[in-house]
């Protein structure tokens, strides 16, 4: 079967929206009371209108007129009220209950927006720029009301306005009233051919919203940078192209919309021009009440008409965001089929013939490596920068999926673990140190660890020979850190981060440039603390300054994804190989004093 581009438009659009409304769902009753509200709301409508014959015929007929058996001239000014007592009661109940059904939606696809994150594969996150992500969870979501709720309330409100004005025009006098429906498959036409543009120039918006908030998260993270390497002008000129980007994508939308309105008001104002004419052609037997009655009636048509029609620009930004919403929510998570819970491994860690490239890559990062660690063993990675020792850091927590070769734990190979399992036998200092904007020692006890005592808390600061600095900090374990530690010092994070991982106690130890930032005299003393930890653990360290790894049990070496030299610090020395020139030029370093 072929689709026009029409159908298909139509048919993703309906797709989107029914899966939007499963949104709405759990929140039937309030949106229920609001529909109700909202109707009594539309049947105010033609009321009025209904009341004004009352009023005209009553002042022909003089001053005995009755209305509902009152005289006229106290019975009509207490209907008005009346009325307007019960379209106010059925707006509020409309408004007020649309309104926790649209709030409660925006925070359920946000929770779940931010609920998913967590789950995403890290490679997710190597494509898809932070900005974007946070821009799709502020802006976004707010954007999907539109369509989820907003514009049912017009809909509903202004539809049921329509319905029922309609109703009593066709109960006044049908013949004329089909003249007005005539025009609705004119308006049908109109606005469908609005909605596409509509919706193309949505998602064009948000993109540029996402570019705005990108660019501005990146300067602000950035800042030094910026300034040390004058940065301004460039970063100025970037924001300003994302930000005049978004005013033109938002003015174009606006422009469609201000030609489509006026558009739509013609066309409607003709089809009354046309029912005015008649009205005048045939009175007929008609009272003066009648023909008031009737064109105030058709005379309240346009509005609702018309914002009906503006619904469809709400609609299709709604329909455009929640695309972008669901494309996130239906990305695959973490690979995650392993059903092996272990307490606490051994820590036997094996690896054999791995070979890995990054997801859509073809360049082997990794090229055969096999080795082997024992429990209390300790394996040394050192290699040029690039060599892919870091990529080797990551498998193992399975941050990436390796597809050649294995990795075993304890014998296991790494799938059959749960990821939480896994994780949870493992702590990991990484290159980049990630701290939160929170206390020293709730930065120290994260996560899992977050229950922690305050003495297993300072025991392992101690042990990262963090409780020096610690104890100077204004108010010590309690002091804030800044975002992502800026309050601190380079080795002062470094220290925090050996001390969380420390706290973790797990089986694995992964330092991956752990110590890169600290002076020598501090080195030593976590190299001290370290041998003592590592009794009974496996742990890999990777490190570029060799004087910290002379005592590994096996040092490796890797060029270009492979190991291409291994043994202890004295083997490879006597190899006379890489380990042996890159020492020598190290040790030369430490006996030339700097300048
Ligand atoms: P360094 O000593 O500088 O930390 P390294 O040995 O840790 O280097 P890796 O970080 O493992 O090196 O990187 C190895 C190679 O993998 C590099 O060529 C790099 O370009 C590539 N690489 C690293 N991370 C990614 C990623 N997320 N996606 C794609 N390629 C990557
Ligand atoms: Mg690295």
């Amino acid at each position: 079967m072929t689709d026009t581009p029409q159908e298909s438009f139509a048919r993703s659009s309906v797709r989107i929206y029914l899966r939007l409304l499963t949104y709405v769902k759990p929140y039937w009753k309030a949106f229920a009371i609001s529909i109700i509200g909202f109707a009594i709301f539309a049947s105010a409508q033609p009321a009025m209108a209904w009341m004004l014959k009352y009023f005209v015929d009553g002042l022909q007929s003089g001053e005995n007129a009755l209305f509902f058996g009152v005289p006229l001239i106290w019975g009509f000014p207490a209907f008005i009220i009346a009325i307007a007592f019960y379209q106010g009661v059925g707006s509020y109940l409309g408004n007020y209950f649309i309104a926790k059904v649209s709030l409660g939606v925006v925070h359920d696809l946000r929770t779940a927006l931010f609920n998913n994150l967590l789950t995403l594969p890290n490679r997710y996150f190597d494509l898809h720029n932070s900005g974007h992500l946070v821009s799709r969870i502020t802006f976004n979501v707010t954007m999907v009301t539109g369509a989820a709720t907003d514009a049912i309330k017009v809909v509903f409100r202004e539809g049921m306005t329509v319905i029922f004005l309609f109703a009593y025009l066709l109960w006044m006098n049908w013949m004329l009233t089909l003249v007005l429906i005539a025009i609705l498959p004119v308006i049908g036409l109109m606005v469908t051919s609005a909605s596409k543009k509509f919706r193309k120039q949505s998602k064009k918006i948000q993109t540029a919203m996402g570019d705005v908030t990108h660019v501005t998260s990146e300067t602000i993270s950035g800042f030094r940078v910026v300034r040390s390497f004058g940065g301004e002008r460039y970063e100025s000129e970037r924001f300003l192209k994302a930000s005049t980007e978004n005013r033109e994508r938002g003015l174009k939308m606006v422009r469609t919309g201000s030609v489509f309105t006026p558009s739509l008001q013609l066309v409607t104002y003709s089809a009354m021009a046309i029912v005015m004419f008649l009205v005048l052609f045939l009175r007929g037997d008609a009272t003066a009440g009648d023909l008031v009655a009737y064109i105030t009636a058709a005379g309240l048509l346009p509005k609702p008409i018309r914002q009906l029609s503006e619904v469809s620009a709400n609609i299709q930004k709604g329909i455009a965001a929640a695309e972008s919403v669901f494309e996130q929510l239906d990305e695959e998570p973490e690979n995650d089929t392993g059903t092996l819970e272990s307490a606490r491994v051994g820590g036997r860690l094996e690896v054999s013939h791995l070979t890995f490239c990054y997801p859509g890559t073809s360049k082997r990062v990794l090229n055969d490596v096999s080795f082997s660690v024992e429990p209390g063993q300790m394996v040394a990675l050192v290699g040029r920068s690039g060599s892919g020792k870091s990529t080797l850091a990551n498998l193992i927590p399975r941050f990436y999926q390796h597809e050649q070769g294995e990795i075993l734990l304890d014998g296991t190979p790494l799938q059959n673990f749960t990821l939480r399992s896994l994780r949870q036998q493992i702590a990991l200092v990484s290159q980049n140190v990630t701290l939160f904007n929170d206390t020293v020692a709730n930065n120290i006890a994260y996560g899992d660890l977050a229950d922690a005592p305050r003495d297993a808390i300072v025991a392992a600061a101690e042990a990262a020979y963090a409780k020096e600095f610690i104890d100077l900090l204004p108010e010590g374990f309690d002091t804030l850190v800044g975002e992502n530690g800026v309050l601190l010092s380079g080795g002062q994070r470094q220290r925090l981060a050996i001390a969380r991982a420390l706290l973790k106690d797990a089986p694995l130890l992964i330092l991956d440039e752990a110590t890169s930032a600290l002076d020598t005299e501090s080195e030593r003393h976590i190299q001290a603390a370290l041998d003592r930890v590592m009794q009974g653990r496996t742990t890999l360290v990777i490190a570029h300054r060799l004087s910290t790894i002379e005592k590994a049990d096996v040092i490796m070496v890797m060029d270009q994804g492979q190991i291409v030299e291994r043994g202890s610090h004295k083997e490879l020395l006597a190899l006379n190989g890489y380990y042996a020139r890159l020492h020598s030029m190290q040790f030369e370093e430490e006996q030339t004093p700097q300048a």
